[in-house]
């Protein structure tokens, strides 16, 4: 897989494919073909592609693999939740989590190994960072997660949705790192994820969350407009520079900016705003006031994301009596808000608990939550 004269289509994006069938003397229907086999039936042996031409199959064969990251552990939780350990070499894991719902079935897929960005309310934030994932590894995630849905022994609903005929009817970039700071890799794994040929999901149905990437905000409008997840987490930039460090650079007049911008492109008519519950930090009623006033910048609906504790945040999450009053505030003010449930605590696959294991990551990185740590601390005990 690491040869560098092979390629493993799972990273190929369908422009990609086609350029690399056309070389071999190929028609355009033949790229289709095997997107077909490879994403949609999750086929890997170029032998079992039988409506191919023998001489085409002998080329996949020399110069192609089809390889997801190895896993390095599978866990099931007791609500359905499923959660993956991928190896990504040189000692990283990054994790992905499957969410079963009646109507979906909810891939939550990692884009880099660690993330810069370092929030101080997130495990991945604490790791540092190591390195950014291709696209065959975040495409890995969702080609391997269908089929090991699909050989699941719970029932029908692992066999696909009305909405998809596969298992994985929804993908949220919501796992480990910050997919707008990979970007190029990110969109090669999201046209396919798009492309009627590989898994034919609905522009709505694939979620980007981002801190708040402004300029790449913009290039998504334009290269591949799917459905957009802001994490606000503040509704102020005094506190959202101390919760998401990415706000020094790009502070929050210029993200609602490129939020509205985004609107003009998005298929959904609303931006989602994540907002994490953290007791005594963002959670007073002075809080969702200001974030009233946020939120009529902008066509949004929110999305409350109760805090998921881990060992080393010293943060809390808010008691739910917090929450509803919080909400309250919001819908009082004719906002649309939702309460995330958390899923998968046993096996510790909710938000913000994907820690996977970061050991090759770069020092710049590991500095930032040290700050943000201490700050937020003080806050706490004042
Ligand atoms: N980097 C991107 C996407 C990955 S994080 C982003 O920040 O949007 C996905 C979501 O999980 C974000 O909204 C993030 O704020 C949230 N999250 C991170 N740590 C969490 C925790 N400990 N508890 C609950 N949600 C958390
Ligand atoms: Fe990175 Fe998102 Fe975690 Fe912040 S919340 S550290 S941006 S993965």
């Amino acid at each position: 897989m690491s040869d560098p004269e092979v390629t493993n289509l799972l990273g190929l994006a369908p422009a990609a494919l086609e350029a690399l069938v056309r070389g071999w003397g190929g028609k355009p229907f033949r790229a289709r073909q095997l997107l077909r086999w490879v994403h949609q039936r999750g086929v890997d042996q170029f032998s079992d592609m039988t409506d191919l031409a023998r001489d085409f199959r002998a080329l996949l064969q020399a110069h192609c693999v089809v390889a997801a990251p190895p896993v390095q552990l599978e866990k099931h939780s007791a609500d359905g939740t499923r959660k993956w350990l991928f190896d990504m070499g040189r000692g990283n894991a990054i994790e992905t989590v499957y969410i079963p719902e009646d109507d979906r079935g909810t891939l939550c897929v990692s884009s880099q190994a660690g993330c810069t960005v370092a929030c101080p309310f997130c495990s991945t934030g604490y790791q540092g960072f190591s390195r950014n994932l291709t696209t065959a590894e975040i495409v890995g995630q969702l080609w391997h997660a269908n089929r090991a849905l699909a050989r699941a022994p719970e029932g029908a609903r692992l066999e696909g949705t009305a909405a998809s005929p596969r298992p994985v009817s929804n993908v949220v970039f919501m796992g480990m790192g910050e997919p707008l700071l990979n970007y190029d890799q990110v969109l090669g794994a999201l046209r396919l994820m798009v492309d009627d040929h590989a898994y034919g999901l609905s522009r709505r149905r694939v979620t980007v969350s981002t801190s708040g990437v402004v300029p790449m905000i913009d290039r998504l409008a334009a290269d591949c407009p799917v459905a957009l997840a802001v994490s606000l987490h503040a509704p102020n930039d005094e506190l959202r520079d101390r919760l998401v460090p990415l706000n020094r650079k790009h502070p929050l007049a210029e993200l609602l900016a490129a939020c509205n911008r985004y609107l003009e492109h998005a298929p959904r008519d609303f931006i989602t705003f994540e907002y994490i519950m953290l007791d005594g930090i963002n959670d007073t009623d002075a809080h969702a006031r200001q974030l009233v006033d946020v939120a009529r910048q902008v066509r949004c609906k929110f999305n409350l994301i109760p805090f998921n504790p881990f060992p080393q945040s010293g943060l809390r999450r808010s008691p739910p009596q917090r929450i509803r009053l919080f909400a309250r505030q919001l819908t009082d003010a004719g906002l649309v808000v939702t309460v995330r449930k958390t899923r998968g605590d046993d096996i510790e696959a909710a938000c913000g608990q994907l820690a996977g294991e970061v050991q090759d990551r770069t020092r710049i990185a590991e500095r930032l939550p040290d700050r943000a740590r201490v700050i937020i601390r003080k806050k706490e005990t004042a």
